[in-house]
């Protein structure tokens, strides 16, 4: 099964660096698509069909915090996996993140960390098949 995924970053640079990592993790990745914002996100998310999303926390217009509240408020959307990737530091706020079921992604990082992350948030085996 191909992964359709949805990257939120409002850096074109991140976005960029988030796609080549995914496309050195091995996985089986289908449709890509960006937005810059949460609110972009959101009306990508409605319009097409995806299976995870990448969510950056610190963006202008709507962050990513209120972006997954949101997300996690719409039946719709409500069980998309969602994975952070930020240079957030604050535990209490990685705490509150963790707790709407969300996994969490240092900056920097690596397409070993994401592969690992996405097979867990997905369910995927662990073996490179
Ligand atoms: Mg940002």
């Amino acid at each position: 099964m191909a992964i359709n995924i949805l990257i939120v970053d409002d850096s074109t640079v991140m976005r960029a660096m988030i796609l080549k990592s995914l496309r050195m993790t091995g996985l089986d990745i289908g449709e890509t698509h960006q937005a810059s914002n949460g609110e972009e996100g959101l009306d990508t998310l409605e319009g097409n069909w995806i299976d995870l999303v990448i969510v950056d926390i610190n963006m202008p217009v709507m962050n990513g915090e209120e972006m997954i509240d949101r997300m996690k408020q719409n039946p719709e959307t409500a069980d998309v996996p969602i994975v952070v990737i930020s240079t957030e530091g604050s535990e209490s706020r990685l705490d509150k993140l963790r707790q709407k079921g969300a996994a969490f992604i240092h900056k920097p990082f690596t397409p070993e960390i994401i592969r690992d992350t996405m097979r867990k948030m997905l369910g995927l085996a662990s073996e490179d098949a």
